[in-house]
C-alpha cells in the first residue's frame, strides 16, 4: 500500500509530492494530463508551445517561501530575472514596475503625480517586507479545538498589522490620498485584482498592499516554459503517473481506495490538489460530500478567458504587460488584459525570432455554459483582446503565425476546474471560514489555491508549508 496518493500535479500537488518522496515516504503523484503543472503548466497546440496560465515566478529569493521549498528539494532551477516584473500601460502612459523603489517611483511621479505617492508606496514596500519576516503561524481545520489553537498563531500578525486589516482597501486608499483620480484608482485596482483576485472594496488594505508590492520582490521567468519547472521538481520522484485521472475515491477504516479508469490503488493518506469545489464529486461518501458542500458558497465562479498566440517579430518585448483600458471587455469582468511574452532568447520554448504569448482576462465561468451563445461570445472577446494587444503593443496581424482562444470550459476539459484564481481572502471570507490543508476526515488533505493560503506561487506554497507542518514531515 502506498503512503501518500497525491491527486493532481499543480504547484501544490507537485511540491508536496516531491517533498514527501524526497523524505522517503512512499508517494505516488497522479495527473490526468500528459503534462504537469495545472494552471502553471506548458502545453503544445498544433506544434506551438504555450504557458497555460501562470507566467511569473514570484518568491524565489532568500528568505521567501518558494526558495526555501526549492532549497529543501535541492532544486536549483534555471531562471531569468524579470525586472521590471510587469509593464503597465494605461491611456498611453507606460509604468514599468521596477523592483528598485526609486526607479519605480520616478516613473510613477511622472505618470500619476501626487504629493502622497512616496509615503504610500513606501508603506506598500515595507508591509511586504515585514510580512515575510513573521513565522510560526499555521492553520488547521481538523476539528474545532485544533482550529482555534491554530488561529491563535496569527495573533502576532493581527496585532502588528491590525490597522491595515480593519479597513477595506478602497476606503483606506481614499483616506490616505485624500483626493485621487479615477485613472490612478483604475491603475491600482487592476494590479490588485490580478494578485488578490478581488476588488479593493472587498479586501482589507493589508491584502491589497501585498498584491501591489509583489513587484518589489524578485520575479523570474522560467526558460523552456513554466512546465519545465515541474518536470525538474519531480524528476527524482519514483512514481509519477501522467495521463492518470482519479475518477473515484472510497474511504475505508485505515486507508483510501482510488479508482483510475482501469486500476484500483490503495493509499493510507490522500492529498487532493483538485479544487474544493470539484473534490466532492470524487466521493460517494456522505460525510466527505458534506464537508465539501460547506464550501460551495465560497465559489465566486471567477475564471479566465485566454488568448494564445505565436508571433514573428524582431522587436524587443518585456516579459509581462498589463494593458488597462477605460471600458470593460465584453463577456469579461475586467478592463485589463495581462499579456506575457516568452523570452526572446528562449529558443527551446519558442522558435528563433518568434514569441509565444499567453494573454488572459478575468471572466465568469457561468457565462460560458450556453451552447447557443458560446461561439459568438468567444469570437467577440477574442477579437477585442487581439485588437487591444496588437494596437498597444504594436503587433501587425500579419506577424501572427498561430492563434487560438480558450474559455473556462477549456480549463474544465483539460485541468478539471473552471473556477480559477482560487479563494480570494476577502473582508467577508477570511481565515476561519476558509478551508485548510487538513480536513476533519482522517487521512484526507488538500493543497492548492482554493485552500489556505490562496493563489499563485507564494500563496499555494504557504499552503504546502502549512501541510508539511500538519503532516509532521
Ligand atoms: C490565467 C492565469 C494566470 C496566472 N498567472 C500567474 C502567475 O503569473 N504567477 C503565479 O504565481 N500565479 C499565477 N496564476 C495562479 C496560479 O497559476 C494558480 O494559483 C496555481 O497554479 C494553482 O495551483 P494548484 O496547486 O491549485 O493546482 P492547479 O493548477 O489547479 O492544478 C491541479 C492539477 O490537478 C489535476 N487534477 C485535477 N483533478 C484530477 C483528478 N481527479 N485526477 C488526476 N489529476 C487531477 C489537474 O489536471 C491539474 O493539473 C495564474 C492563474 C491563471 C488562471
Amino acid at each position: 500500500m502506498i503512503e501518500y496518493a497525491v491527486v493532481g500535479s499543480g504547484i501544490g500537488g507537485s511540491s508536496i509530492a516531491a517533498y514527501l518522496d524526497a523524505k522517503g515516504h512512499k508517494t505516488v503523484l497522479f495527473e490526468k494530463e500528459p503534462y504537469l503543472g495545472g494552471c502553471s503548466s506548458t502545453f503544445e497546440h498544433a506544434g506551438f508551445s504555450y504557458n497555460t496560465g501562470a507566467t511569473t515566478l514570484a518568491g524565489y529569493e532568500e528568505g521567501h517561501i518558494v526558495k526555501s521549498h526549492f532549497d529543501a528539494l535541492r532544486l536549483n532551477p534555471d531562471l531569468i530575472r524579470t525586472d521590471p516584473a510587469i509593464v503597465i500601460i494605461q491611456n498611453g502612459k507606460t509604468t514599468p514596475r521596477f523592483s528598485d523603489f526609486e526607479s519605480f517611483l520616478g516613473v510613477l511621479e511622472k505618470n500619476y503625480p501626487h504629493p502622497k505617492n512616496r509615503e504610500f508606496w513606501m508603506l506598500i514596500h515595507d508591509l511586504g517586507r515585514e510580512f515575510y519576516t513573521i513565522h510560526g503561524h499555521y492553520y488547521s481545520n481538523r476539528d474545532s479545538w485544533r482550529k482555534l489553537i491554530s488561529l491563535t498563531s496569527f495573533l502576532p500578525m493581527l496585532v502588528k498589522f491590525q490597522r491595515y486589516l480593519r479597513t477595506n482597501a478602497y476606503d483606506f486608499i481614499q483616506d490616505f490620498y485624500g483626493d485621487i483620480s479615477e485613472e490612478y484608482l483604475h491603475f491600482l485596482e487592476a494590479q490588485i485584482f490580478i494578485v488578490a483576485q478581488a476588488h479593493s472594496r472587498e479586501i482589507n488594505f493589508f491584502t491589497a498592499a501585498l498584491s501591489l508590492g509583489y513587484t518589489f520582490n524578485e520575479t523570474h521567468y522560467v526558460p523552456g516554459g513554466f512546465g519545465a519547472l515541474f518536470d525538474k521538481m519531480t524528476e527524482n520522484m519514483k512514481d509519477v503517473r501522467r495521463n492518470t485521472e482519479i475518477h473515484k475515491i472510497e474511504r475505508n477504516t485505515d486507508h483510501f481506495t482510488l479508482h483510475t479508469k482501469d486500476k484500483i490503488i490503495k493509499a493510507r493518506k490522500v492529498i487532493l490538489n483538485s479544487t474544493v469545489y470539484d473534490s466532492g464529486k470524487l466521493f460517494d461518501d456522505g460525510m466527505v460530500k458534506n464537508y465539501y458542500k460547506k464550501y460551495e458558497t465560497l465559489n465566486n465562479h471567477q475564471s479566465s478567458f485566454m488568448l494564445y498566440m505565436t508571433i514573428k517579430s524582431t522587436k524587443q518585448y518585456e516579459h509581462h504587460y498589463q494593458l488597462i483600458q477605460e471600458e470593460m471587455y465584453p463577456h469579461a469582468i475586467s478592463n485589463a488584459v495581462f499579456v506575457s511574452f516568452s523570452d526572446a532568447a528562449d529558443n527551446v520554448f519558442c522558435g528563433k525570432g518568434h514569441y509565444s504569448i499567453t494573454a488572459s482576462i478575468h471572466t465568469d465561468s457561468r457565462w460560458w455554459n450556453d451552447k447557443g451563445t458560446y461561439k459568438d461570445q468567444k469570437e467577440k472577446l477574442k477579437s477585442q483582446m487581439l485588437k487591444s494587444i496588437c494596437d498597444i503593443l504594436d503587433i501587425n496581424e500579419i506577424q501572427i503565425v498561430h492563434l487560438f482562444a480558450a474559455t473556462p470550459r477549456s480549463f474544465k476539459r483539460y485541468i478539471n476546474r473552471s473556477q480559477l484564481g482560487g479563494n480570494a481572502i476577502t473582508m467577508k471570507n477570511f481565515l476561519p471560514k476558509l478551508p485548510a490543508n487538513d480536513t476533519p476526515i482522517k487521512g484526507l488533505y488538500h493543497v492548492g489555491d482554493t485552500v489556505y493560503a490562496a493563489q499563485g506561487w507564494p500563496g499555494v506554497m504557504l499552503g504546502v508549508d502549512n501541510l508539511k507542518r500538519l503532516l509532521h514531515v
